[in-house]
């Protein structure tokens, strides 16, 4: 047998280290995109720096991961912008003991920063080799409560409804009524609404069987495509 073993790899003070680079990105990404913007609650904020977006990216991308915008992400999807994810994730207010559901997985990074805040994830994508990245992606990371679904989101997930939170990371021309039957009392809604030029959030909490509802601000999301959103075949303004 051959015994020549591999010299061990050189400790050189100053050497270049991939991983801390990113988490200097990382840091300076919640510095001056997020808290800079006024979000507060320290632990999103705390997810935001913890949660390696770089790995939620195509590898070509890992340089721009930590920008101020949206990235794509392969099948005409995007990951969302940093900033749009903290904002959306400060809204519903996440306790830590919640179930919360996700309607469009994508790279699988909003659902892991879900993961880091609450109790249960469940994430529905209606394109299966999403699905099975992100999934997959999210097994290797340690994600273990988060489970990501193939289907049509716009029609919730009824089967383990219902959720404290849900959370909407498409575009749709209407608040679908089936994610409004699945929030439990006092569960709240995020989900982006309008024109798929231009959407506004807005913020449903169900009160007493009551649902208030609030705009947040303009945004710019991929369609949701399915029975209660947009229809397929259809075109999208
Ligand atoms: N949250 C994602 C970004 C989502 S992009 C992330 O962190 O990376 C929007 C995603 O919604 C796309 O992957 C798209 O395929 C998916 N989508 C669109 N319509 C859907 C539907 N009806 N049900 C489930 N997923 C849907």
């Amino acid at each position: 047998m051959n015994d020549i073993r591999e010299p061990a790899e050189p400790r050189v003070s100053g050497a270049f280290d991939f991983e801390e680079e990113m988490r200097g990105l990382r840091y300076r990404m919640v510095r001056e995109q997020i808290e800079s913007r006024g979000i507060r609650d320290p632990r999103v904020l705390e997810a935001m720096r913890s949660v390696p977006r770089h790995l939620f990216v195509p590898e070509e991308l890992t340089w721009e991961s930590y920008d101020d915008n949206p990235l794509p992400i392969g099948e005409g999807q995007t990951i969302s912008q940093p900033y749009m994810v903290a904002w959306m994730t400060e809204l519903l207010r996440l306790q830590g003991g919640e179930k919360v559901l996700e309607v469009g997985t994508g790279s699988g990074y909003q659902a892991a920063i879900l993961a880091r805040l609450a109790r249960e994830v469940w994430s529905v994508e209606k394109q299966e080799g999403l699905a099975e990245a992100a999934r997959e992606r999210l097994r290797r990371l340690g994600f273990d409560n988060v489970r990501v679904v193939v289907g049509d989101g716009s029609r919730g997930l009824p089967e383990h409804a219902p959720y404290d939170a849900v959370i909407v990371t498409a575009g749709s021309p209407s608040i679908p009524q089936p994610l409004l039957e699945q929030l439990s009392e006092g569960g709240r809604l995020v989900i982006p609404v309008g024109p798929s030029s231009l959407q506004t959030l807005n913020l449903v909490v169900r009160e007493g069987g009551e649902f208030r509802r609030e705009e947040k601000g303009g945004c710019v999301f991929v369609p949701l495509v399915g029975k209660y959103g947009w229809r397929w075949g259809r075109r999208y303004t």
